[in-house]
């Protein structure tokens, strides 16, 4: 478990980002802070990540934080949750055994941070005019978890704020972390929904390590709430252990003692049961040899999936106990809550 922000052992920066304001201010704060800083000339290449094995090389690259301009400017989709995914940042200095940035990074795990953020900004709205007069979400999570860098690069807060003037944008993104206090003052005007990722003791003390203890995430979910942003859960992913019942109702319960009471006709669950294809499996195994995860194909359900790579998720009978579960536990203890989707 982290309690402290995080701090890289290791900077690149592009040449590039120093014609952006921000990638001068970074460089400036990285050398105020004694970090080493090397040139790379692309943020997709970077070479001389320390280490003599892969296993060394990996956990020293998601210590790295690249500072880089984004190039491409297409967003992807980023269903359930959002229309677009929007690229402020990939990678993440966490280590969930389960996470699948592990399989859509393959051998560039460092974190890139972008500088460009009016350009992917104009791009936004770009999107946004495109599909006036609806509403147009954007997730800011997907390839990273920009909170727990947020506090270096305050990238997100500037969204935060851009969302905030935006009649037909809305923001939302996810987290692990629980350093959150720059981001409370930020004139959100209630367009950003502001997720924590959630999960049973269990899962997230074998399973999450380097990121913050449930508690500090709870605590965090409450100030945020104080800071009247519309506040969502994931609760991901759902795993099947001794005790997961107990477990899972043990968390509502968590929640349900911290939160404010004027946070609870806007919150959002979203479910998403655990699952793994079997490329993720081969890597998680490589980098994370002694994890006690479970992925035992038998045991599991096979759904086709996109691109020919299905994934394995739990049986019928598992998923219904799982759903009817988690559904009962909030409708419980949060009987106001929208429960978005149980995937
Ligand atoms: S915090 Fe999220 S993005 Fe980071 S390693 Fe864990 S699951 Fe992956």
């Amino acid at each position: 478990m982290k309690n402290k922000p995080f701090v890289p052992q290791l900077v690149y920066i592009e040449p590039r980002a120093l014609e952006y304001p921000l990638g001068v201010i970074l460089k400036k704060k990285f050398e105020d802070m004694g970090l080493e800083i090397r040139e790379t000339t692309s943020h997709n290449q970077v070479r001389n990540i320390p280490g003599d094995t892969d296993f060394q090389k990996y956990r020293n690259a998601k210590s790295t934080l690249v500072v880089g301009v984004r190039k491409t400017l297409k967003f992807d989709s980023s269903k359930p949750s959002a229309e677009y995914a929007i690229p402020f940042a990939t990678g993440c200095m966490g280590h969930c055994h389960y996470c699948y940035l592990q399989t859509t990074m393959g051998s560039k795990p460092y974190i890139r941070t972008y500088v460009n953020v009016e350009e992917i900004l104009d791009q936004a709205q770009q999107y946004m005019e495109e599909r006036a007069p609806q509403i147009t979400r954007f997730e800011a999570s997907c390839t990273s978890d920009i909170v727990g860098i947020d506090h270096l690069t305050h990238t997100l807060k500037h969204a935060i704020e851009y969302f905030g003037q935006s009649e037909l944008g809305r923001l939302r993104f996810v987290t692990k972390f629980h350093h959150v206090d720059h981001l409370l003052d930020a004139k959100h005007n209630g367009r950003t929904r502001f997720r924590f990722s959630v999960n049973a003791d269990y899962v997230i003390k074998y399973f999450e390590p380097g990121t913050s203890p449930l508690d500090l995430r709870i605590e965090a979910a409450r100030k945020v709430a104080e800071a009247g942003y519309p506040l969502g859960f994931i609760v991901a992913p759902i795993y099947i252990h001794e005790g997961w019942q107990e477990g899972y109702r043990e968390l509502f319960e968590k929640l349900d003692a911290a939160l404010p009471q004027s946070a609870r006709d806007d919150i959002t669950f979203e479910l998403i049961q655990h699952r793994f294809t079997k490329p993720a499996k081969r890597v998680i195994e490589k980098n994370y040899p002694k994890t006690k995860l479970e992925m035992n194909e038998e045991e599991r359900r096979y759904k086709w999936g996109r691109y020919g790579i299905g994934k394995y998720i739990y049986s019928k009978e598992e998923e219904h106990a799982l759903r009817e579960s988690l559904e009962t536990d909030i409708d419980t203890y949060f009987p106001n809550a929208k429960i978005e989707y149980f995937t």
